[in-house]
């Protein structure tokens, strides 16, 4: 079963760590995976990952709305090289968090990524936490292609984003959800990606998260749809191909 990896923290790992899921993704079918910066500080570490695994690690690159504060003036003139240096580059992680300081900085911040997106033509990836209120002000700067990333909220709140052609990406997070049903079930297959988020959001407490819980997600979702495992795990395959351009 081939899968790909929407969304890691690479460079958030042990050194020793990261390489080691690097040497293991063949055999476990992992195809791809992208690295998703979080701030100008590791644009660099996130772009050598890339060059050094050209063919399974594609980078994103974006300022986390954790990240806002005291961001330096260049930062979008920096993004912009890196978006030029690596043609098929993402945009993010981005977005809003409502449990964090400085929204002021960070709507400011998760607007000019959006922009750079639809400028530069690439799939965002989005952050969204305690921010349902807030998203309606930024549907309209929407790229073609932009994902929630680790969705792990109420059913409800799926509507405005399938309706605005947004992708769904699941963590393990999303299995401890009581909603997981219904949420499931909600999100139309074509519109279904997985991701580790490594090294967060780990099925159990006190573990470090890989890529390589991902079959379990998926092994979930298919009990849940009644569908074959190895359908549905094509399916988002090729979602997440349709997703990053490729
Ligand atoms: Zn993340």
């Amino acid at each position: 079963m081939d899968f790909i990896d929407l969304h890691i923290h690479l460079q958030d790992y042990e050194e020793n760590f990261a390489t080691d899921i690097v040497k293991k993704a063949q055999k476990f079918g992992l195809k791809k995976m992208i690295c998703a910066a979080t701030s100008p500080k590791d644009w660099d570490k996130v772009a050598a990952f890339a060059q050094n695994f050209p063919d399974l690690i594609v980078p994103a690159f974006g300022v986390h709305p954790w990240h806002v504060a005291g961001i330096s003036e260049q930062w979008q003139n920096l993004l912009k090289s890196y978006l030029k240096a690596f043609p098929h580059a993402l945009v993010g992680e981005t977005g809003l968090d409502g449990l964090k300081p400085d929204f002021d900085l960070q709507q400011n911040l998760f607007s000019a990524q959006l922009k750079l997106a639809r400028e530069f033509k690439r799939p965002i990836i989005i952050h969204s936490v305690k921010a349902v209120g807030s998203m309606p002000d930024f549907w309209h700067l929407m790229p073609a292609k932009f994902m929630i990333h680790s969705f792990n909220g109420r059913a409800e709140h799926l509507h405005d984003i399938l309706s605005h052609g947004g992708y769904i990406s699941f963590s393990a997070s999303i299995l401890k959800n009581r909603d997981i049903e219904k949420i499931v079930k909600t999100v139309p297959l074509n519109k279904i990606l997985l991701e580790s988020d490594g090294p967060y959001q780990a099925p159990n407490k006190g573990e470090l998260s890989s890529p390589f819980f991902i079959p379990e997600i998926l092994q979930h979702f298919a009990s849940i749809l009644r569908a074959d495992i190895e359908e549905l795990s094509r399916q988002i395959y090729q979602n997440s191909l349709e997703f990053i351009n490729d």
